[in-house]
């Protein structure tokens, strides 16, 4: 069974030690961080053995105990997730491969960090015994979920997508805006090309903008689809997927806001909705052009793409295999109530 080490215990981190604790077919060796916060305590709270990064000292004067340093953890680990802030896995790279240990990047990192950029969905095949993957951003994530499932049922000739950003994660207090909205004017943004990274035959330009919200992104979509269908036919297409939520407008989810407590009421371990949040009614198709507007948790949606990416460099499981063992365990899909209740007719 693969020991995983997870480097860097924040907001990706610290899910993805979770998700991966509770598979039965890998474990967490330990993880790496920098500083003896209140997620170094959770961290002990939870048994996983913790290390330190850059140094011991301030874990030292908290009067944290930890069980060695970050190359110590790479030692141990039979793979390791990389899950530092951007430009930080990089630069962690010559240790991974002096130690000859495959590793998981997350998608601040630069697409040439590792040869493959990865959505189980659309290409977990091409990283099946790599060295090292990159798990691409949230926006990405999102996005290329939604394409691969559009281009295989209909075929996607070109995409327009305009993203609304939330300005920081609910514990970044450091970021914003606070009372303003930011377009980024780069044109295409860089999540059009990152999702070309996975999926490289999908034209997909995208536009920004960040709004004061630390919730969700939310994507509006318009594309145009290789052949004539419906709407209906596109609901039937998202409601197969274990990791797409279609949200019926009988839900009465108008928003972000709404879907994180729907998601806290479900019982969710942090309130997260690692799927595509699609609003079924916004689903529209009309002469070959295709509308919907989805909601993207960015801190959990990448993290059952981290487990199926442990999967793929290790070699365990096909595709099919993983991703239904990630789903089951972390509660996505299936056959549970409330996927059939949201798939089903009432889905309309
Ligand atoms: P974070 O700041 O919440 O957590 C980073 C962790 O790395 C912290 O535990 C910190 O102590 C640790 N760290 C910092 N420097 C380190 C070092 N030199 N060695 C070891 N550990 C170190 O960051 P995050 O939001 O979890 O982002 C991690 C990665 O995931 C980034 O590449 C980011 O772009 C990507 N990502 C983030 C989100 C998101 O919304 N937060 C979504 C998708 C992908």
């Amino acid at each position: 069974m693969p020991q995983v080490g997870v480097v860097g215990y924040g907001t990706i981190g610290k899910r993805v030690a979770d998700a991966v604790a509770a598979q039965p077919d890998m474990s967490v060796v330990g993880v790496a961080k920098t500083s003896p916060n209140f997620e170094a305590a959770t961290a002990r709270e939870r048994g996983y053995d913790l290390y330190a990064a850059n140094g011991r000292d301030a874990f030292a004067r908290a009067g944290v105990p930890v069980d060695g340093e970050v190359e110590d953890l790479v030692v141990e680990s039979d793979v390791v997730v990389d899950a530092t802030p951007a430009g930080v896995g990089a630069a962690y790279r010559d240790l991974y491969e002096a130690h000859g240990v495959p590793a998981i990047y997350q998608g601040g990192e630069a697409a040439d960090t590792a040869p493959v950029s990865f959505v189980a969905r659309a290409n977990y095949d091409e990283a099946v015994g790599a060295d090292a993957v990159r798990v691409v951003s949230c926006n990405t994530t999102g996005l290329s979920r939604l394409f691969a499932v559009l281009d295989e049922a209909v075929g996607v000739e070109r995409a327009r997508v305009t993203l609304v950003r939330r300005g920081a994660d609910p514990g970044q207090t450091g970021s914003g805006p606070i009372d303003d909205i930011l377009p980024s004017t780069r044109v295409p943004s860089h999540h059009g090309p990152d999702v070309q990274t996975v999926l490289p035959h999908v034209e997909v330009d995208t536009m920004a903008v960040k709004v004061p919200a630390t919730l969700m992104h939310v994507q509006t979509v318009n594309c145009t689809l290789a052949s004539d269908t419906d709407a209906d036919a596109i609901r039937d297409a998202l409601a197969g997927e274990s990791r797409v939520l279609s949200i019926p407008p009988w839900l009465g989810v108008d928003g972000a806001g709404k879907l994180k407590s729907f998601a806290a009421d479900l019982g969710r371990p942090r309130g997260d909705l690692p799927e595509n949040c699609v609003w079924a009614e916004s689903v529209t198709v009309s002469d070959r052009e295709c509308y919907l507007v989805q909601a993207i948790h960015q801190e959990s949606i990448v993290v059952p793409e981290n487990v199926d990416a442990i999967r793929a460099v290790t070699g365990a499981a096909s595709a099919a295999e993983s991703v239904a063992r990630t789903d089951e365990t972390l509660g996505l899909g299936g056959p549970l109530p409330l996927a059939a209740l949201l798939a089903g007719e009432a889905g309309r």
